[in-house]
């Protein structure tokens, strides 16, 4: 049974990928870069939620395209990422989108088994830390120096880059959060 330290858990995600996603942010980062927009989530601090609980929260008739998962660092807890995917992928398809900090070759490099299943599995893979002074307003990535990996649903991912950038805004406590990508600002 795994668990993950979540942010939050939001559907219909029109912003950060191909069609009606669920998007799903786990908590927790180490990279501290310096110009991060969500740094409330670098901490690892939260409560730790079976992944059973999170997938129970999704009614069974939603109509979904994909999944989105980003942070905070969604390859720091591996294990409970890994069973969401699985669990996504036998319900919806594998339209599964991951917003990483790390580099491809940083991933590939590890012997966690856990990251190389989640490695074989997603669709799309957006690389490496955001940096500022790179973001051009390419679409789904926040600086020119991430990629867009796809490895599967190439169709759907073929212009990817050439997306506009929009974001949403959605309640989380008493705040109003936005998420996708800004025309000019970071990655969410
Ligand atoms: S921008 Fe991304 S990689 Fe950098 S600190 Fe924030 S969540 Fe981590």
């Amino acid at each position: 049974m795994s668990r993950l330290v979540l942010q939050r858990i939001y559907y219909p995600v029109l912003t950060l990928g191909y069609g009606r996603r669920i998007g799903v942010w786990v908590r927790g980062c180490g990279r501290a870069c310096p110009e991060c927009i969500s740094p409330e989530l670098q901490s690892y601090e939260g409560r730790e939620t079976e992944v059973d609980e999170i997938t129970r929260m999704i009614p069974e008739d939603l109509r979904v395209d994909g999944l989105t998962i980003s942070g905070g660092e969604p390859f720091d807890q591996p294990e409970g990422v890994a069973q969401l995917i699985r669990w996504f992928e036998e319900r919806y398809g594998g339209d599964i989108l991951v917003f990483t900090g790390y580099t491809y070759e940083e991933l590939a490099a590890s012997e966690n088994k856990n990251i190389q299943e989640i490695l074989e599995r997603i669709a799309v893979l957006v690389d490496g830390p955001y940096v500022a002074s790179l973001n051009k307003g390419i679409g789904l990535r926040g600086s020119t120096n991430q990629r867009l990996i796809v490895r599967k649903f190439s169709e759907r991912y073929a212009d990817a880059e050439l997306w506009e950038r929009r974001v949403q805004f959605i309640g989380e406590g008493d705040s109003l959060i936005q998420i996708g990508i800004p025309p000019s600002g970071q990655k969410q």
